[in-house]
């Protein structure tokens, strides 16, 4: 059972990201998708490459910045 749980969660894990709000302690999902144009920028400018699975990015969300 334990198996199926974490297969479960790798395959939910390669979906989304997570972001973290700071300020408002906000949780929200990002797709991989969106993530992976961010990552491929970090990559070029840095030659540094991050592995978007199961992660949590910390910040400020749109209203955190804006408010
Ligand atoms: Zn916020």
């Amino acid at each position: 059972m334990e198996h199926a749980g974490q297969a479960h969660f790798g395959i939910a894990a390669a979906s989304y990201h997570h972001v973290l709000c700071e300020r408002r302690g906000v949780l929200a999902d990002v797709a991989v998708e969106d993530l992976a144009q961010t990552a491929a920028g970090l990559t070029a400018r840095t030659g540094f490459e991050i592995t978007p699975s199961g992660q949590v990015s910390r910040g400020r969300c749109l209203r955190c910045r804006t408010g």
